[in-house]
C-alpha cells in the first residue's frame, strides 16, 4: 500500500521495529545517525536500505523538519555504506521512493543503495 507521506509517525512501522531490535535484518552497518541493511527483495546485485534513526516518513518531512547535524549524519552514513561495500567503482544508485507517486511503502524515511551491476534506466 503506498503511504501518506504527510501522515503522522507510525511508530509500529516494520523499519521502526528493526531500528528497536523487535525483528531481525541483515545489518550491514550502523553509528549514531543511521543504520543499513539488505532489502529482503533486492532488485539489483546489492540492494541495500540505509534509514536513519530518527523518526521521520519520508524524504519530506526530514528534508523539512530534521536538524541540519542529522541531515548530514544521514547523507555521510550513506556514502560510508556505499564505500564499505566497495561500489564508488564502478558506481551505485541512490533512491528515495517518497509517498503514492513515488511507490513508497514503508512509512519511515530509507534510501536504497543499488550497485553490483551495470542498472537500466527505471522511470515508470
Ligand atoms: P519503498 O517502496 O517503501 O521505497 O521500499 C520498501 C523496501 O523495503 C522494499 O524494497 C522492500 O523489499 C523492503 N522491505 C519491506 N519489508 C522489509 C523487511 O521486513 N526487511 C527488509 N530487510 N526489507 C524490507
Amino acid at each position: 500500500m503506498p503511504i501518506d507521506p504527510t501522515a503522522p509517525y507510525d511508530d509500529d512501522n516494520i523499519f521502526a521495529k528493526i531500528l528497536r531490535g523487535e525483528i531481525p535484518s541483515s545489518k550491514v552497518y550502523e553509528d549514531e545517525w543511521a543504520i543499513a541493511f539488505e532489502d529482503i527483495n533486492p532488485q539489483a546485485e546489492i540492494h541495500t536500505l540505509v534509514v536513519p534513526k530518527g523518526r521521520y516518513v519520508s524524504w519530506d518531512d526530514f528534508s523539512a523538519q530534521a536538524p541540519d547535524e542529522e541531515i548530514a549524519g544521514f547523507v555521510r552514513a550513506v556514502g560510508k555504506v556505499a564505500r564499505a561495500k566497495g561500489l564508488v567503482e564502478p558506481g551505485y544508485r541512490l533512491l528515495a521512493n517518497v509517498g503514492e507517486n513515488g511507490g513508497q511503502e514503508v512509512p519511515h524515511l530509507h534510501v536504497h543503495l543499488f550497485g553490483g551491476q551495470k542498472l537500466g534506466r527505471m522511470i515508470g
